[in-house]
């Protein structure tokens, strides 16, 4: 079993660089993960932080079950394939490969065997007695990978193994190590900034910028559901065309408006049902992605296209098999610079197009891909996280899709008419609205039901897949916001308790009897003080600490302790709270207190008011470290 977990992995470098943020993944054995990104991103630090040759500054990694982030590199069983081969010069390509087991004091007998069996699986038994200086890029990396084989690890760890062969090479080399991986069936994690090399040989893909991971998701996935611009920008050659335009609501349709173009397309209301409704004002500034594979050029696409917009050619690249033509739909625009109306169209030389042509195509708006302006998300996200529906609230009432529930005390607003928003988590399957089931399917382990109710979509998130033509649904209405006016009338309830909170020493005395004295025996224990309220710590805590802010700052960094709303209970001494306030949502009652600066809130059965004292499940707590903004737990 060789499974390997990254659970809020940060790397800080000393200088202060934050190499690593967050990165949270469960690679499963078997499979061929790829970090993936430009130059800076990560991928390297990650890599050696999973190989131990970098200390991880927070987070737990574990290889199969066991944590390792204390653990030393050579005990990790992994092996380590790098771009520079690191091949020892003196020694023939035998004893490079043998080097690591001789290390290890393995037997002869199986040192030879081991050797020889990867030199078969990679090819080259013929050079075993040759020296490394004798043999070309490919075949030095061929010894680097065999060295790596004939330790036969768990994990196979790879930074960019393949960057310093030719092209050609490169090619060949590519298809020979997704063979050893599916001959070894060990899990492997390579790290690369080609793009093309991730496509091909990743069973799954982290694509990573700046520090923080994009998107994690199959090569198809990625191309096809780019969760933001940035991913849609990164996979695919020649990069996704991104225009800037406006999306307006009329009807049934939706027109989206190309900035600084006579370009505009029609489409249906359904195929923005995900989007949040703010976006189809007209004015909202939206990114509009088009990769050059979905615009046509074929007189049949665009005799028959909904979507036919002008292009002014400005030149074109002849490829062989397929030419890729440079346009703007700026039809005074300049085709060779990129710019918001710039396009590239892959065609099939159909028939000649040549510069300064004025040409109509055809786009294919299945495969339209649209972006908030400034956060660069995907506005037509796979798993939507609001419904953004209209409701009215009338002597108690909360009227939304053609349906009503009664508001308890907590969500009690006066009438008015305005937005509700709905998250897709936040749908029940214990009420009494009738709804009609119209997709489920299931999207990365969530699945997602469409809903029809009062003849307007709705979306939840299902605990399994529903296969019946109708559900009974209610609503959390802890979760929802209603919005008037431009102002929200009702807020969700946090999930998440925060507390700041510091790390603590103290010294304990305790009562020890030794040879019929009895003596005091100082210990120091640690752990964490919340608003004077002390609690000890676990050792695992302690240790997680310690390792994410070194001994001193420890005890000087201001942190936040977090523990769900579920996980906090009233106890004799503890946190020292006042209750300020219960709020009923009917099946659940919680109470509003605060705590010095903060408010939290406690599942409660009874209503108090006045002090009461707070207990944290400590089992379920997260501290977060508010300066640097690293969980630590
Ligand atoms: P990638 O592999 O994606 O090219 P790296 O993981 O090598 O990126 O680097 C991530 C970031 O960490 C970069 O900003 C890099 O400059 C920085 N970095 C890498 N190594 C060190 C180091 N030893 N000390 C300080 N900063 C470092």
């Amino acid at each position: 079993m060789a499974e390997v977990s990254l659970k809020h992995i940060y790397k800080v470098y000393p200088n202060g660089t934050k190499a690593v943020n967050d990165f949270n993944m469960e690679i499963k054995d078997k499979e061929f993960i790829v970090f993936v990104g430009p130059s800076g991103c990560g991928k390297s630090t990650t890599l050696r932080m999973i190989a131990g040759l970098e200390d991880i500054s927070a987070g737990e990694l574990k290889i199969g079950d066991l944590i390792v982030n204390d653990v030393e590199p050579k005990d990790r069983d992994i092996a380590m394939v790098f771009q520079n081969y690191a091949l020892y010069p003196h020694m023939t390509v035998y004893e490079n490969i043998a080097f690591g087991l001789r290390l290890r004091k393995l037997p002869k007998d199986e040192i030879h065997k081991r050797v020889t069996e990867a030199a078969e699986i990679l090819g080259i038994t013929e050079y075993l007695g040759k020296k490394p200086k004798e043999m070309s890029g490919g075949q030095r990396q061929r010894v680097a990978l065999g060295r790596a084989i004939v330790r036969e690890p768990k994990v196979m760890l790879l930074d960019e193994p393949l960057s310093n062969l030719d092209a050609k090479l490169r090619t060949q080399m590519r298809a020979e190590i997704s063979k050893l991986h599916s001959k070894l069936q060990t899990t492997f994690v390579y790290v690369t900034h080609d793009q093309v090399e991730a496509m091909t040989m990743g069973t799954r893909i982290v694509v990573m910028k700046n520090g923080f991971v994009q998107q994690i998701d199959t090569p198809k996935n990625l191309y096809n559901y780019p969760e933001n611009k940035f991913v849609a920008g990164f996979i695919g050659t020649p990069q996704m065309n991104f225009f800037e335009g406006t999306l307006l609501k009329s009807g049934e349709n939706v027109v989206i408006n190309f900035d600084n173009s006579e370009a505009e397309i029609t489409v249906p209301y359904s195929m923005l049902y995900k989007t949040k409704p703010s976006y189809l004002d007209g004015k909202t500034k939206v990114y509009i992605g088009l990769r050059p594979e979905d615009i046509s050029l074929a007189s049949d696409d665009v005799k028959n296209g909904k979507a036919v917009i002008k292009v002014s050619v400005s030149h074109k690249e002849e490829l062989g098999s397929e030419t890729l033509i440079y346009g703007d739909i700026n039809l005074n625009g300049d085709g060779y610079v990129e710019s918001s109306t710039r396009i590239i169209i892959k065609d099939n030389c159909e028939r000649e197009i040549n510069a300064g042509d004025l040409i109509d195509v055809a786009l294919n708006l299945d495969k339209v891909h649209i972006f908030d302006a400034e956060t660069e998300a995907s506005v037509l996200p796979r798993i939507p996280e609001y419904n953004y529906l209209d409701c009215e609230v009338k002597g108690g009432k909360l009227g939304f899709l053609g349906t009503e529930l009664v508001l308890p005390e907590a969500v009690k607003c006066a009438d008015l008419k305005g937005e509700l928003l709905i998250p897709t988590d936040a749908i029940t399957f214990d009420g009494n609205i009738k709804a009609e089931v119209a997709a489920c399917e299931n999207i990365n382990g969530v699945n997602l039901l469409a809903l029809m109710l009062g003849g307007k979509r709705l979306y939840a998130v299902a605990p399994s897949l529903i296969g019946d033509k109708t559900v009974n649904i209610g609503v959390d209405l802890k979760k929802i916001t209603i919005i008037s006016n431009g102002e929200n009338v009702v807020s969700p309830m946090p999930e998440i308790n925060r507390f700041d909170c510091t790390f603590e020493k103290r010294k304990t005395v305790e009562k020890v009897e030794a040879n019929g004295k009895v003596k005091n025996k100082k210990t120091a224990i640690f752990g964490f003080n919340v608003a004077g309220a002390f609690f000890k710590s676990s050792d695992d805590a302690s240790q997680k600490i310690f390792a994410a802010l070194g001994i001193k700052k420890a005890f000087s960094a201001p942190l936040k302790l977090e523990c769900g709303v579920c996980d906090l209970h009233f106890t004799d001494s503890g946190i020292a709270a006042v209750a300020e306030e219960t709020l009923d949502y009917g099946k659940e009652k919680f109470l509003k207190c605060k705590v010095g600066e903060n408010t939290v809130y406690v599942k409660t059965e009874t209503e108090y008011n006045g002090n009461v004292y707070l207990l944290p499940d400590f089992e379920k707590i997260g501290v977060v470290e508010t300066e640097r903004e690293i969980k630590i737990i």
